[in-house]
């Protein structure tokens, strides 16, 4: 298997010297405050040496606190957190331990490239169910009719990578009625919880019927910008944590000491700075899609993530991951192309994703070596109206 497709596009980044607009990292550490909190931890000697396979009990407490504080959502620190190594292993022993080969599980594509990949682990069956723009909502009677006497669970990404889109409490309240109705688990990944501009986020697992059911799964990655630190949890019913931890054990064991003390005083950090962090990447994601848009791509605007996607059937072309492969060194911008996210490529392979998770004037650089693309080939609708 090669390397995924945030690797080749960083690694051609860095090769060409393109602004790196495809993986989505942000190129500000989180806040100092939480840095220095991890390294006197080191120092103290607090997490150096295997810490608990749960988890440090002040992360696990910090993480049932921030639940309550945010869902209302009430949770036995013991029993029902679990932290792990970023949401990259919440995610793949949380399919590990709760698919059995055979099982269908059914996701949102197009889908985070861990998914596919991880359900493929558990010996499962991928079925997608396609999000189609300009809106990417959830097309609720396609996800009915995707249900079979063999689906196990839902994998559901809300705020959506790569699409932005956040699913509303009333999408999501059909979506738990189906779970309910059909016994089936969600998965819920959540690791953009904050990173809502428009629309609210609601955990699935906090409507009727749901707390059972539903394995949530969160990280310090986007929400503290500490996305190398790979600190992640899950959290549900006793048994459905209990099964995840279980597979867990074998994947990584533990990880990350320190700075599971570190982001057990990041996660009490006070509203101001999880509004902040929104605030600032409201901003820049205006800033991107406003400039996008003018150098010709078709936008559509992403209600919360790092990310917006983009069609380049306007510049007259169609093929989206060639695009990105020859953009670093035609603009000198990387960025993703969506079409690696679907099963269905007829569906994503005009869209290119880019990261706005960046400083202003990276942005504004990338977006002024794009215009030169715009000369190079001006969009379809310019060339009409000249
Ligand atoms: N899920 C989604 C939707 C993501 O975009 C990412 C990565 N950014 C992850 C999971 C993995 O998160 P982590 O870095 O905490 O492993
Ligand atoms: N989640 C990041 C993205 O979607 C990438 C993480 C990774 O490289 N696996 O860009």
């Amino acid at each position: 298997m090669g390397t995924t497709i945030f690797a080749e596009m960083s690694e051609l980044a860095a090769a060409t010297g393109a602004v790196n607009l495809g993986q989505g990292f942000p190129d500000t550490d989180g806040p100092a405050q939480v840095a220095r909190a991890a390294a006197e931890a080191i120092l103290a000697g607090r997490g150096n040496q295997y810490p608990p396979g749960a988890g440090v009990p002040e992360l696990r407490r910090a993480v049932a606190a921030h639940q309550r504080r945010f869902y209302g959502t009430e949770l036995d620190p013991d029993a029902q957190v679990l932290v792990t190594a970023g949401a990259t292993e919440a995610i793949a022993a949380a399919l590990l331990a709760l698919v059995e080969p055979g099982d269908e599980v059914i996701a949102f594509e197009p889908y985070y490239d861990s998914y596919a990949a991880c359900v493929a682990l558990a010996g499962g069956t991928r079925v997608p169910v396609t999000l189609r723009p300009p809106g990417f909502r959830p097309d609720l009677d396609e996800l009915r009719a995707a249900v079979t006497g063999r689906t196990r669970a839902i994998l559901l990404n809300t705020p959506h990578n790569p699409t932005g889109s956040v699913f509303t409490a009333g999408e999501l309240a059909v979506i738990a009625e189906l779970a309910c109705e059909r016994n089936l688990l969600v998965i819920s990944d959540e690791v953009y919880e904050h990173l809502v501009y428009e629309g609210e986020h609601v955990p699935i697992g906090t409507l009727p019927g749901m707390a059972a059911r539903t394995v949530t799964i969160s990280s310090a990655a986007k929400t503290f910008s500490f996305t190398g630190w790979k600190i992640g949890w899950v959290t549900g019913a006793p048994e459905v944590v209990a099964a995840v931890r279980t597979a867990k054990q074998f994947l990584t064991y533990v990880s990350g000491g320190p700075f599971q003390y570190a982001i057990a005083e990041a996660l009490g950090l006070p509203d101001e700075y999880y509004r902040g962090v929104a605030a600032d990447l409201r901003a820049k994601r205006d800033l991107l899609c406003a400039g996008l848009a003018e150098v010709g791509f078709e936008v559509y605007p992403p209600q919360g993530t790092y990310f917006v996607t983009t069609d380049i059937r306007p510049f007259g072309l169609l093929d989206g991951l060639e695009f990105c492969r020859g953009l670093p060194a035609s603009a000198g911008v990387a960025a993703i192309p969506s079409v690696v996210f679907y099963d269905n490529r007829d569906a994503g392979l005009p869209q290119v994703r880019f990261a706005f998770c960046k400083r202003e004037p990276v942005l504004r650089e990338a977006l002024a070596r794009l215009a030169a693309l715009r000369r190079a080939q001006p969009p379809a609708a310019a060339v009409t109206s000249a």
